[in-house]
């Protein structure tokens, strides 16, 4: 459609409002209650345009713009009714005290944001009424205040609250002129639900909602990529004039790769790169001081001690840090150090899923996209708390049950989600194949499965079947306490899911509709890990739940960039990209690194960690993770790196580990450095620079480059030249070249189009948004039979009655290394707080603060007692951030899965008792 507006001919697309069209030409119009990312409210009548051959004004947020109309925003009639409105707008707010409002509005109440614009570019100066009402600011939140006296009333920071975060922490209150933003209860803020998230500061059009930074001028907003959760949700950081991030991050308008919208941790928590004990220049440690050093000596001094013990080394690389990062690091381990002992996190979070999966199906990721969470059916979230971890996500698990999808949640914990869920079976921590096993039995029994998928598609059924044979539903409620109607029904949504729209539990029509299943730690942190994942795959087997929008598998990835740590090739199993070290993948490696590398698996995290226990592991080079907060058992593990000869960590923080180390490289922290991260749905993106690094850090890539030029040299080796890259946008070119599934990448492309999901073979590719959609990467995929091991390797007993759970919080991220450095976070949860049943506090006479020790056999630690019954009986739940020196690795068993070598974080026995002060 081709219109007119103020004289400039604009063309819009079917279904555009007028406001469009004023907002597509630049045209400064008034729109209070209009948040660029929701539907119009038609709240506030700021808009107010006039329309040739029309009667009256509309307001052009509701107009809908039709072929040939001509508007004019500047009409006298239309500029006189805004005057008026605003003027009837700006006499809701009170000036601030010992502020008059003569000549025009700034710099009241910091400027009322955009309607102090709006007034001043209508002339407006002392408000046309009085204020009838006077009402208290609410400082109660960390980062944000309320003040009500410059509120409007037009609502935009409730559908903030309700439609997009899908939270409803605020309303509007009471009626007539007592009318006010507030909590339910209308008590303070901090009282409430409200998750800190600042949707609702960040489209507040009057600054009545704004954070407790004072005044800064932005100089440049550079768009990048959160750097905390898996989500990996757009980020806009704001520069301030003094050089700093501004408070409060925006999020990039929803678009494919993010909802136009994030977290608490996403938008206020990126402080921690101005923290003042950043460590900013290379140091050694010399007679057990650490001593500045030059860049020069210190990877003179990092080289010297990585050379000499070539062989018995190992590299732990960050899921934190970039795509490009961990490429540099696997391959100074295979071309330099020849080896392949080099890994990340995962083996800490998804190992047994990526195992399962590639052993399955032929690729270790999630199949779908975070879209599919949005069109499916039924959601079946396991283990996990997506409301602390991935909120992003958990707020498209919300939407997706107010259109209508079962939700079931399956967690020994209650978590949030609990709230919004259909059915939530709560099993007996350890007991999770029984469960799997006897909902597939059901799928078999009631004819659910999906058997023109598995004889088409899959391989192994018969002998699947077989292995069912003891799970029956009263087997699996004696094993889980889930009573078996639950385990039924449960089965019966995920298998035939209702279509959305439809009303109850009709029956199914074709085509299926989806089923996502979804999990998370909670499935894989335990001595059977591996067998957990293989029960879930069957069950998306069994019901034909791939390939198709609405479906899929999603280990929900912990750090911003597990995934791509792994595709980059930092594992000790596989090259980058997944690659086997089979003769031609290791001739194609040969050719592009000038070096053939080691064709024989390495040694995951753990072993390495128990090699400095028998001499097998002398040297480590660790990067961006600090394994004495991260590793179960920490007292065994100080033990094990306190045997090592060398060890160089590279990091922002002088912590746990790095106090250890012999020469500590400063690294450049996200906003300092370009690059990728690959996020939980497989979508590469960019990270940008946006500051300087301090001092005399610098990017990863570059530290491990030069670090590998020094000792290849040592080692007189002929490969410093493979190290030599103009930047991280050349590194990433190599990568995709060697790995078939990113090949179609590079920065340029997702600098032009944004954030693209592998794989994308060619540069006209536009990216999958979901796997398996004709075939998998192995042909046909396979059913294993999941066994029931054990429930645990360490269960209660007379001595330690308890079983311990450990998890995330929503306001700290993992040990905590950046979100302490955060004040508001610290401010948000301050302290370890021990989560605990009503009977079993009773018992142990413990109110909700109380001080209570908890001891493992190999550790303790205290805290502060959580009365709830969001845990079972006999359980209690320890968060991993070290706060308050306490933290829950101290507790935890290094017991791993035979097969993935994941420690059994998440159960433990231990003892509670109470502290006597
Ligand atoms: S910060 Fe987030 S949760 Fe809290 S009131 Fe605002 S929108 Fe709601
Ligand atoms: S959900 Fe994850 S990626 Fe998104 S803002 Fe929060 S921490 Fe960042």
């Amino acid at each position: 459609m081709r219109l007119t507006i103020d004289a400039c001919l604009v063309e819009l697309p079917e279904g555009a409002t007028v406001l469009d069209g004023v907002n597509r030409l630049a045209i400064p119009l008034p729109q209070l209650c209009k948040d660029p990312d929701r539907a119009p409210l038609g709240a506030c009548r700021t808009c107010l345009v006039h329309v040739e051959g029309q009667r009256g004004l509309s307001a052009a947020c509701h107009l809908p713009a039709r072929e040939g109309m001509v508007v004019s925003t500047a009409h006298p009639d239309a500029v006189r009714v805004r005057r008026g409105v605003l003027d009837l707008t700006l006499s809701m707010l009170t000036p601030a005290k010992g502020e008059s409002r003569g000549g025009s509005v700034p710099p009241l109440h910091n400027g009322f944001g955009a309607l102090g614009d709006a007034a001043a570019r209508h002339g407006l100066g002392e408000p046309g009424f009085a204020p009838l009402h006077r009402f208290d600011v609410d400082a109660s939140k960390s980062f944000f205040v309320l003040d009500r006296e410059a509120c409007i009333l037009c609502g935009r920071c409730t559908v903030a609250c309700d439609e997009v975060q899908q939270i409803g922490a605020i309303a509007l209150l009471g009626r007539g002129h007592t009318t006010r933003v507030g909590v339910f209860g209308d008590g303070p803020m901090a009282a409430s639900v409200c998750t800190s998230c600042g949707q609702c500061v960040a489209t507040c059009p009057t600054g009545a909602l704004a954070t407790k930074e004072g005044p800064a001028t932005i100089v440049r907003r550079v768009e990048t990529t959160c750097p905390y959760c898996g989500v990996g949700c757009g980020l806009v950081v704001p520069v301030r004039e003094d050089g700093r991030l501004a408070l409060m991050a925006d999020d990039v308008p929803s678009n494919k790769s993010s909802l136009g919208t994030l977290c608490v941790k996403g938008r206020f928590g990126t402080g921690f790169v101005h923290s003042r004990d950043r460590i900013t220049h290379p140091m050694v440690r010399r007679d057990g001081r650490w001593v500045r050093a030059s860049w020069d000596a210190a990877l003179e001094t990092a080289a010297e001690g990585l050379a000499k013990h070539r062989g018995r080394f190992g590299a732990l690389a960050s899921a934190k840090a970039t795509n490009e990062d961990g490429y540099a690091i696997q391959k100074l381990c295979r071309v330099v150090m020849q080896t392949n002992d080099v890994d990340h996190c995962t083996r800490l979070c998804h190992s047994p899923s990526v195992e399962a999966m590639l052993a399955c199906m032929g690729s270790g990721a999630t199949s779908n996209s975070y879209q599919d969470y949005e069109e499916a059916g039924c959601l079946m979230v396991v283990g996990a708390d997506a409301s602390a971890n991935h909120p992003v996500i958990a707020i498209r698990f919300r939407r997706a049950v107010s259109r209508g999808a079962r939700l079931i949640v399956v967690n020994p914990k209650r978590v949030d989600l609990c709230d919004q869920a259909d059915l939530w079976l709560q099993p007996r921590p350890g007991t999770d194949v029984a469960l799997f096993n006897a909902m597939a039995r059901v799928i078999l029994d009631e004819d659910l499965a999906n058997l023109a998928f598995v004889r088409t598609r899959t391989a192994g059924f018969e002998d699947w079947r077989a292995s069912l044979r003891p799970f029956t539903l009263e087997y699996a409620e004696r094993m889980t306490d889930v009573p078996a109607s639950d385990i039924a029904q449960a089965a019966r949504w995920y298998a035939r899911p209702p279509r959305l729209g439809d009303p109850g539990d009709g029956p199914r029509s074709t085509p299926p509709a989806g089923s996502c299943l979804i999990w998370g730690m909670g499935i894989t942190q335990h001595t059977n890990g591996i067998h957990n994942a293989h029960a879930l795959l069957n069950l998306s087997l069994v019901a034909g739940q791939m390939g198709f929008p609405g479906s899929g598998i999603s280990p929900l990835r912990g750090q911003n960039n597990v995934q791509g740590c792994g595709d980059a090739g930092c594992i000790p199993t596989n090259l980058p990209g997944y690659q086997t070290y089979d003769p031609d993948t290791l001739a194609k490696f040969a050719a592009g690194w000038g070096v053939r590398p080691p064709g024989t698996t390495g040694r995951v995290v753990t072993e390495m960690i128990e090699g400095c226990l028998d001499g097998q592991t002398r040297a480590m080079y660790v990067v961006g993770e600090n394994p004495l907060l991260s590793e179960p058992d920490l007292h065994h593990a100080e033990k094990a790196i306190d045997q090592l000869d060398f060890l160089v960590v590279q990091d922002l923080f002088m912590h746990e580990t790095a106090e250890r180390a012999h020469v500590f490289l400063p690294a450049a922290a996200f906003a300092e450095k370009d690059g990728t991260y690959t996020n939980s749905e497989r979508r590469v993106q960019r990270v940008r620079q946006a500051l300087p690094a301090p001092g005399e850090a610098r990017p990863d890539w570059w530290i491990t480059c030069e670090l590998a030029k020094r000792v290849a040299r040592r080692l007189t080796l002929d490969v410093g030249g493979q190290f030599d890259y103009a930047g991280p946008a050349e590194i990433f070119d190599e990568m995709a070249r060697l790995t078939p599934f990113l090949t179609g990448l590079s920065h340029a492309r997702l600098d032009r189009e944004g954030g693209i999901q592998w794989p994308c073979p060619t540069p006209d590719h536009p990216g999958t948004r979901y796997l398996y959609a004709e075939s998998f990467p192995t042909g046909r995929a396979r059913f294993i039979p999941a066994l029931q091991t054990a429930e645990a390797a360490e269960l209660p007993d007379h001595d330690f009655p308890f079983i311990l759970n450990t998890g995330r919080l929503l306001y700290h991220w993992h040990g905590g290394t950046l979100t302490r450095r955060v004040q508001g976070l610290l401010e948000l949860a301050p302290r370890l707080e021990v989560a605990i049943h009503p009977s079993d506090a009773r018992r142990l006479g413990v109110d909700t603060g109380a001080r209570i020790r908890v001891a493992s056999r190999r550790g303790e630690l205290t805290g502060h007692a959580h009365v709830t019954e969001a845990v079972r009986p006999g359980a209690v739940f320890v968060p991993f951030v070290k706060l308050e020196e306490s933290a829950a690795n101290f507790l935890t068993n290094s017991a791993f899965d035979p097969s993935s070598k994941i420690p059994e974080y998440k159960v433990c026995a231990v003892r509670v008792e109470r502290v006597r002060e």
